[in-house]
């Protein structure tokens, strides 16, 4: 008799696939109780501070300073002093920096991570995984290109622009930090960079790198604070504003820069169509659509909110996608085994939760998987709605959480219709076997990138930006260099 046979059915059998807690040690991050401007390779004090927290269970994490006006004028003075010395050295002296940045970030790539997921709320396998590993991709990605300029534009003299102000969101708060100051850099420009009021810590321990890589003083200047740091930056003597974050206040930039000679390059908000067609390889189209919408809590501009299903594979699909989302793990963002983290403040936890009550007035029909949630702290449970019609909120505005709105087509052409019925156009994703109808689909969908049988997929040679409201110019590869360079 067999082993097997011998156990019978007094062997157990799991209930269910429940993991022991799998805690990511924060030791390995030392944080100090206040941080200053870090302006001119120096840290400066600043009248008033505010709090960071960790979304997970709103404990306090540090102190952190509020730039005023004045602060933010004195960084982009730094940076214009630094901008003389920066520009004129050669290429190839500038990529030894950046290399030197994109190396020490992978060396301390463990300390980052658990930072970003302290301090956002984002699983630390996705920080581990994704971010830290994209954000030193970008150094040395564009370190490459430093003292290639002229081959890259041939004919046309590139010249560094003088002072970025850079404006950053907390949904990818260190990667977005790379995709700013990685190309600005490169091409010889200097930058002042604005983390968001949530998630400053990790552009703080971004200047320790900077210090380590001995870059001149002044070539990064760090200044934190809320929105109004933010209006400033837009306001001082910079030469250009790269934004990225809402679709209000980017048109508000928009119009305030209009006519001034300042260069803009603005990244907003998307409401992405994921198409799934009837040939598509299923459980790959699910996997795809979990991943499109859950990563990172759904707080990504390019996340496949609106999934469009054809109509002779919506019940499988539906029925698919409601018994995955009951293996998600929702908790602990420092949990290894944790799939969708918390929420990242108070203020977006509100926002999801006033969208998601509008779908059920509307008429549409809620699934939320069974999940129990950590007392203290942001958290919102993986939702999908399904009998949604094109004219409801969740089907229109970007809800910027977990949340999923189904619908259905019948024809390529009106999957199309459909998908490009919005005002934003930042991404797409389109599941199907069939490669001509890939190209097909991609030719006629209004989004900067169009994902096939893949979603939610960065590298940096890839340039990545929006149609309509979803902003114009193009961050990563030789596309997201351009918009730091003048030509003569
Ligand atoms: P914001 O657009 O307000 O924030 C983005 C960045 O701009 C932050 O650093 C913010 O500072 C700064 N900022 C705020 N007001 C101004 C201003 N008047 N002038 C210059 N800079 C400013 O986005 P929110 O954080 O308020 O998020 C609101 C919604 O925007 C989300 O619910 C989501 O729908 C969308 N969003 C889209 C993102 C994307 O990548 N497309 C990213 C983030 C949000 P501070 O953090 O201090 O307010």
């Amino acid at each position: 008799m067999t082993d097997v046979a011998r156990r019978g059915d007094r062997s157990p059998v799991p209930a269910d696939w429940t993991y022991a807690p799998a805690p990511e040690s924060t030791d390995i991050v030392r944080l100090q109780e206040r941080y200053g401007l870090y302006v001119g390779g120096e840290w400066l004090e600043t009248k008033e501070r505010f709090t960071t927290i960790a979304p997970r269970d709103e404990s306090p994490l540090a102190e952190v300073a509020q730039a005023s006006k004045a602060d933010v004028q004195n960084a982009v003075a730094a940076a214009r002093d630094a901008f003389g010395t920066w520009s004129k050295l050669p290429g190839s002296e500038r990529a030894k920096y950046l290399f030197r940045i994109a190396r020490i970030l992978a060396e301390r790539s463990r300390e980052f991570a658990v930072l970003e997921s302290l301090n956002g709320g984002k699983p630390i396998k996705e920080s581990r995984d994704v971010d830290l590993p994209l954000a030193a991709a970008h150094f040395f990605y564009y370190a490459g290109w430093a003292d290639k300029l002229e081959y890259a534009f041939p004919n046309r003299t590139p010249k560094p622009l003088g002072v970025a102000g850079q404006i950053i969101p907390w949904n990818f708060p260190l990667l977005m930090l790379a995709w700013k100051i990685a190309p600005a850099l490169a091409a010889g420009n200097t930058v002042v960079l604005k983390p968001a009021e949530t998630t400053p810590l990790t552009a703080l321990l971004f200047c320790d790198v900077v210090r380590q890589a001995e870059l001149p003083p002044g070539v990064v200047n760090i200044v934190t604070g809320d929105g109004s740091t933010g209006a400033a930056l837009v306001e001082a003597e910079v030469d250009k504003i790269a934004f990225t974050g809402s679709t209000d206040v980017g048109k508000a930039i928009a119009r305030q820069l209009a006519g001034t000679g300042k260069k803009v390059t603005l990244e907003l908000g998307g409401k992405a169509a994921n198409i799934v067609f009837d040939d598509c390889a299923l459980d790959q189209a699910v996997e795809g659509i979990v991943n499109g919408i859950y990563f990172n809590q759904g707080h990504v501009c390019c996340a496949g909110s609106r999934l469009f299903v054809q109509e002779s594979i919506y019940e499988p699909v539906v029925e698919k996608l409601k018994k995955r989302m009951t293996t998600l793990r929702v908790g602990d963002p420092l949990d290894k085994n944790t799939d969708i983290g918390a929420i990242n403040s108070r203020m977006q936890l509100d926002k999801i939760t006033e969208l998601v009550a509008a779908g059920e007035a509307e008429g549409a029909e809620i699934y939320q998987p069974p999940c129990r949630l950590p007392e203290k702290g942001y958290w919102f449970v993986p939702t999908v709605f399904t009998n949604v019609a094109q004219s409801y909120r969740i089907a229109q505005e970007e809800i910027f959480g977990p949340v999923l709105s189904v619908l259905t087509f019948r024809t390529p052409d009106e999957a199309v219709e459909k998908a490009n019925n919005t005002p934003y156009g930042l991404s797409a994703g389109v599941w199907t076997e069939k490669g001509s109808r890939i190209l097909w689909m991609a030719e006629r969908l209004r989004a900067g990138v169009v994902w096939a049988n893949t979603f939610n997929r960065f590298d940096p040679t890839s340039p990545f930006g929006g149609y309509k409201e979803s902003g114009f110019g193009r961050e990563g590869g030789l596309h997201g260099m351009e918009p730091y360079l003048d030509f003569e």
